[in-house]
């Protein structure tokens, strides 16, 4: 039996809970918690309208570990999947490590007063969970997750070696908002003001903050402004790619996005640091995140494609070698499915096929992973079943 705990009914456990829901015969039922209950039962109550399945759900503040420890023992399911905030993956580790259960995740730790997210706090799990035989995936969303997968398949049956990598993430999406985030808009924006940063013969250079940029054309999408930004799969690929001398990330975004940006930051309310007002402390950034719409209301109202793949250049048997693998999303495909916008689709399904992986045993070995240091090729299979179909361009000599 494989019942699955979930934390986080947002946008992304959302698409878990229904993509989980598809696959009976992998996992038998599921328990769907979050801070705010009523949220997981609107969930739970969409699903109901398509299929039976076994979906409870239940309230847990997953910032307390003995909370999270709690609820886990109650449910007692084979794998936790935390599809909620990235403040959060420390917590639901030690619960996990408490109570003997594997763990997967879809973003690294970041500390709520820090924007600033690395792999090292949760690598630092890696002896732990070997010790007790449990397994943690980190980062089975898109980007990171399917990304990682990319780079690992191209390693397992492309190239000898892989030079440079380019990974490139386009949303052509239009909700219709003069301005609002695809998902969670504190993570978000404190990944898109921080500086940029890629890696480069074994240092890493750091850029201003959307300085720089150039023109792709994506196919289904056509050509657009792509910002050289940090992204956390880089810290991993880095060092676990042979023979890599450069690998970036890129991410599209429109004139119009940027302009309100930068005027948001201009006057100072994409800010983490608190600031007193009429005699209560509160984050600006946490304040424009009440007023901005919430991700999870953009799905009925999104039309238009995302393109997410990487660019991927090397050698093979001594010749230059050029392959491009990307996955076309299209919005309104992904809400008449599972009533969420491609975002969160293309996040939620990756979850649910590495929690699929790790129930299975096709990838289980004791310790702390990142998604391309396992099999790839289980995972390409079901990309192309569970929604996200992928297409390879290679070029040779
Ligand atoms: P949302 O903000 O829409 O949802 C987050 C959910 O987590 C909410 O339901 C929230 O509960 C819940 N939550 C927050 N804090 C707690 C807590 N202390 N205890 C219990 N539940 C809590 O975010 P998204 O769904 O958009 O994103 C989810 C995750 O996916 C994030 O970590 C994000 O970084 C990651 N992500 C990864 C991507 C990838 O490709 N790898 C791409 C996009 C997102 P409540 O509503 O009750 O407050």
């Amino acid at each position: 039996m494989s019942r699955v705990l979930i934390i986080g009914a947002g946008g992304v456990g959302q698409v878990v809970a229904h993509k989980v829901s598809q696959a009976p015969e992998i996992f038998s039922g599921a328990v769907l918690a979050s801070r705010t209950v009523s949220k997981c039962d609107a969930i739970k109550a969409q699903i109901k309208k398509r299929r039976d399945y076994p979906l409870e759900t239940a309230q847990v503040d997953a910032d307390n570990p003995r909370e999270m420890a709690e609820l886990i023992r109650k449910v007692q399911p084979k794998l936790v999947m935390n599809i909620a905030l990235p403040y959060q993956d420390l917590s639901i580790m030690d619960a996990c490590l408490e109570t003997g259960v594997d763990y997967l995740d879809t973003a690294n730790y970041e500390p709520l007063d820090t924007a600033k997210f690395e792999y090292k706090w949760q690598w630092a799990y890696q002896d732990r969970f070997k010790e007790k035989g449990l397994m943690a995936l980190l980062g089975s969303g898109f980007d990171p997750g399917v990304t990682n997968v990319f780079c690992a398949h191209a390693q397992k049956h492309r190239f000898d070696e892989i030079h440079s990598v380019d990974i490139m993430d386009a949303n052509a999406g239009d909700h219709g908002y003069p301005f609002a985030t695809n998902f969670n808009p504190e993570i978000n924006i404190r990944e898109i003001t921080a500086k940029g940063r890629f890696w480069e013969q074994g240092d890493w250079k750091e850029t201003d903050p959307l300085s720089v940029h150039k023109t792709w054309d994506f196919p289904e999408i056509g050509p657009k402004e792509m910002y050289l930004m940090y992204h956390e799969e880089l810290e991993s690929l880095a060092k676990n790619l042979r023979g890599l001398k450069r690998i970036r990330f890129w991410m599209t975004f429109s004139e119009r996005y940027l302009t309100h940006l930068r005027v948001l930051e201009n006057v100072g309310m994409t800010s983490i640091k608190p600031i007193m007002f009429e005699g209560r402390e509160i984050v600006p950034l946490q304040f424009l995140k009440a007023l901005l719409p919430d991700p999870a209301s953009l799905g009925p109202r999104t039309k238009g494609k995302t393109n997410i793949g990487c660019l991927i250049e090397g050698v093979k048997d001594g010749k230059p070698l050029k392959t491009y693998v990307y996955n076309v999303c299209d919005h309104e495909e992904c809400y008449a499915e599972v009533e969420s916008q491609a975002i969160s689709y293309t996040t939620g399904v990756p979850a649910m096929i590495g929690g699929m992986m790790m129930v299975t045993g096709k990838w289980k070995q004791p310790g702390v992973w990142n998604m391309e240091q396992l099999d790839p090729d289980p995972f390409m299979e079901q990309l192309n079943l569970r929604g996200l179909p992928w297409v390879e361009e290679i070029w040779n000599g």
